[in-house]
């Protein structure tokens, strides 16, 4: 099988051969010394000012979505939540269910939001504002200056859902005024699913510890105390916490993170470039695309999800289908996780074979 879809995705040989290793014993100097390694590599990697923190969740992407919500904001907040498909509309479900007073910016799928989208929004009493880096169900990159500026001349404290679009984006804290970012142990860092983590600047360390969250399991608080030895208050997915600590150094020894987003643009401008004569148009303008993934619209009355499955069944490789609404227009292509350019040629001989012209 090869894996082209955008989490898990295929994970490196050295982060399959710790896999098969004994998970030790974790309430050891050695485990904290991982875990600080794993913080400090992290912050630099989302260049996060001076006195970041990290919040190391053991749950997948939504926990520290929700996490995020909970301990960030509350019902004396008024927030703005961009909605441009399945992940900004979980970002609103999360402002539902606990409460935050919000407006929702919808968007029309595929499209970025724009300057003039936030407008209205200038001096109106919003403290919060929530958005993904990369919306993954269409493939969208916002322009996170133009949102971080916003932010910043109105006050507004921003959080950041970068879980598909950390490595492959660029993604700067300082220079985009972000308080908090959250990414994902299954998408570019091609680890196995179990994981999640959250960077917070001072101001958003301070926000949760104000906020004192009722929750046991998501009290940030008392992970950033545990998290000063290098602990975490619960048991953590141990081997992941090894695996990306093995995973952060080897990026940080091969040309930082710089690197990473340049190989993910290579790969997605490269298989962007070979399909150009495929019944396929790009679901988003190829400017306001993220590097982490293609999503693809259907243009001969194929189905997107019949596609996907014969993909799967006839020629045993994975691309992602999408959902709801969008299910039968468009499948979408990753380019995450360690894929070959040999790799993406199969794949782009196959849509020619499914694919009718
Ligand atoms: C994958 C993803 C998540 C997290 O999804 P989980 O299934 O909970 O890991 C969150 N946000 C975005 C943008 C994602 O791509």
């Amino acid at each position: 099988m090869i894996n082209f879809t955008v989490g898990p995705v295929q994970m490196d040989e050295e982060t399959r051969q710790l896999g098969s290793d004994q998970i030790p014993y974790f309430r050891t100097p050695e485990f904290s010394l991982i875990m600080k390694e794993n913080e400090n590599l992290l912050c630099k990697f989302f260049d996060a000012p001076e006195n970041s923190r990290v919040v190391f969740m053991t749950g997948s992407g939504t926990a520290s979505m929700e996490g995020g919500v909970m301990n960030f904001f509350t019902s004396q907040d008024k927030v703005l939540v961009v909605n441009g498909g399945s992940f900004g509309h979980r970002l609103v479900e999360l402002c539902q269910i606990h409460q935050v007073p919000y407006t929702e910016i919808k968007l029309e799928y595929g499209v970025p939001l724009r300057e003039k989208d936030l407008a209205g929004f200038e001096n109106q009493g919003y403290t919060g504002f929530l958005i993904q880096l990369c919306e993954t169900s269409t493939g969208v990159l916002y322009d996170m200056n133009m949102i971080g500026n916003f932010c910043c001349r109105n006050n507004i404290f921003l959080f950041v859902d970068a879980v598909s679009g950390f490595m492959a984006d660029p993604v700067s804290m300082k220079k985009m005024h972000i308080n908090a970012v959250i990414t994902g142990s299954q998408k570019a860092l091609a680890l196995p699913p179990s994981m999640s983590f959250t960077v917070l600047d001072e101001k958003a360390v301070e926000r949760c510890k104000k906020i004192n969250v009722r929750s046991l399991y998501f009290n940030y608080p008392d992970y950033l105390l545990n998290g000063e030895r290098g602990q975490t208050p619960f048991t953590p997915a141990v081997g992941t916490c090894i695996m990306l600590n093995e995973k952060l150094k080897r990026i940080e020894k091969t040309g930082g993170i710089e690197n990473q987003n340049r190989l993910a643009k290579e790969r997605a401008d490269y298989f962007r470039s070979r399909i150009k004569d495929l019944p396929l148009k790009l679901f988003s303008d190829e400017k306001d695309s993220s590097n982490c993934v293609t999503a693809l619209e259907v243009q001969n009355g194929q189905s997107a999800y019949e596609i996907f499955t014969e993909i799967k069944d006839k020629y045993n490789m994975w691309i992602c289908p999408n959902g709801g609404e969008l299910k039968d227009r468009v499948f979408r292509v990753g380019h995450i996780g360690n894929i070959t350019k040999d790799e993406l040629d199969l794949l782009v001989e196959v849509l020619h074979k499914v694919c009718k012209i």
